[in-house]
């Protein structure tokens, strides 16, 4: 879940804006050259310069995410909600639509061998009976389910409306995030140091659940994400791989286990 910015960072300082009139201007070339014209690699949709397929490690887990995304989150290479589903193949997205459910979503929330939890913020009162904590997780493990956090991809005030006007989440339990994490998010801007990306979100959630390994496995991957992107930004090429590079290589056999301190 993201806050609102501006992806523009012309508009964000104001330089995008004509100082005499106080229009917008027309955007540069060269602004367009760093988003719109960028090549991209197809595989993980980074710029080529740094692309981010060479660091990407398959692993499972107990407790599976499910991804109910907002449909213009999709589209924006920016988004973390898919990095999940690189690392963890049981990943399920589903795209939210008010008025059209996704049928595969309400078949699977029907299902007796998933226990779902709607992660969300606890901070409201109207749906304080539904808060459950970690020890839920664990009992459903317990009674041989699979734990499931459904995770809404989109901005905040987007997985506010999500959470509100999808009346099949209204009967599952509500798992807020209790984390002191400071997101390390670096493509967007957060309102708060405590406001996690999603796939952030779901590193917290598997740590405290106890699958560590996945939790590592993507915080890696993450990190990875987020240098790869952000140089490229810059337009500076990685020629030295990072410490999470150097791991998730090395959990390929691709880097001696011994060099990755
Ligand atoms: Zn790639």
């Amino acid at each position: 879940m993201y806050e609102d910015v501006s992806l523009d960072p012309r508009v964000a300082n104001g330089e995008g804006r004509d100082p005499a009139s106080g229009h917008a201007r027309p955007p540069r070339r060269e602004f367009k050259a760093r988003g719109s014209f960028v090549e991209r690699c197809e595989g993980c949709n980074l710029p080529t310069l740094n692309c981010l397929c060479p660091f990407r490690v398959e692993t499972d887990s107990c407790a599976e995410v499910w991804l109910l995304t907002h449909p213009l989150e999709h589209h924006k290479p920016t988004n973390t909600g898919r990095l999940i589903g690189d690392v963890l193949s049981a990943t399920r997205v589903f795209t939210w639509y008010r008025t059209a459910p996704d049928p595969d979503l309400l078949a699977l929330l029907e299902d007796s061998r998933y226990a779902p939890f709607v992660i969300f913020p606890d901070d409201q009162p109207d749906y304080a009976e539904r808060v459950v904590g970690m020890p839920a997780v664990e009992r459903a493990k317990q009674q041989a389910k699979i734990p499931v956090f459904i995770i809404i991809d989109g901005t905040w005030r987007q997985a506010r409306r999500i959470f509100r006007k999808s009346p099949y989440l209204d009967a599952l339990p509500v798992l807020p995030l209790r984390t002191q994490r400071q997101t390390r998010y670096r493509l967007r801007k957060p309102a708060s140091q405590a406001h996690l990306c999603t796939a952030e979100v779901a590193i917290e959630l598997l740590r405290q659940a106890g699958d560590i390994d996945a939790a590592e496995i993507l915080d890696d991957y993450f990190d990875a994400f987020n240098d790869s992107y952000a140089s490229s930004r810059t337009y500076h090429k990685i020629e030295q791989p990072t410490p999470a590079m150097r791991r998730l290589l090395s959990r390929q056999g691709r880097w001696p286990a011994s060099a990755t301190e």
